[in-house]
């Protein structure tokens, strides 16, 4: 059994971005293989966990966090990301201010943050190219000069949502 002789990782990952950028679609294709076009907004949800395998000895298991819709009240407590070890921080690409909000969620997060998170960006929706109003090329050159692990995926039909996560996984900090 490679599992028992080998290594298991947990960290805790916080979603962030605009309301309706798809923060909980993203989860929920991450962890349950599923997409919903009508579900309601989370309500008080704790978090959810999913792990990856790196190879025969090494898991990471995500203890992930959603905002629980919060963001569309007021503004979230830094209780909320304090001891997060990750981040992803969502736009969607057919919304121009939802990327002008996700650099504010970077910006709040370099400053306040453990100083060592990793955090990804990730341009959801890229299924809506034909609506896009926010340039591939300019998110990913944002996100390189910040330091940003950057993806564009689509929570509705599974693009590049695995590797957002494994790319997250691969970057944290695991002994040799
Ligand atoms: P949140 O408020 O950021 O958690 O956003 P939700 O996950 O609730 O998603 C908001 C809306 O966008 C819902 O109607 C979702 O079905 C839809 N949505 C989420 N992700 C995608 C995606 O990748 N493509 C498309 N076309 N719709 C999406």
């Amino acid at each position: 059994n490679a599992h028992a002789s080998g290594k298991l990782y947990q960290f805790k990952l916080v979603l962030l971005g605009e309301s309706a950028v798809g923060k909980s679609s993203l989860v929920l294709r991450f962890v349950k293989d599923q997409f919903d076009d009508y579900r309601e907004s989370t309500i008080g949800a704790a978090f959810l966990t999913q792990t990856i395998s790196l190879d025969d000895n090494t898991t990471v298991k995500f203890e992930i966090w959603d905002t629980a819709g919060q963001e569309r009240y007021k503004s979230l407590a830094p209780m909320y990301y304090r001891n997060a070890n990750c981040a992803v921080v969502v736009y969607d690409i057919t919304q121009a201010s939802s990327l002008d909000k996700a650099k504010s969620w970077v910006k709040e997060l370099q400053r306040q943050a453990d100083p060592n998170i990793v955090i990804a960006l990730a341009g959801n929706k890229s299924d809506l190219s034909a609506r896009r109003a926010i340039d591939s090329e300019e998110a990913q050159a944002y996100a390189t000069d910040t330091g940003l692990l950057f993806f564009e995926t689509s929570a509705k039909t599974a693009v590049n949502v695995n590797e957002l996560f494994t790319s997250i996984a691969k970057k944290m900090p695991l002994e040799q």
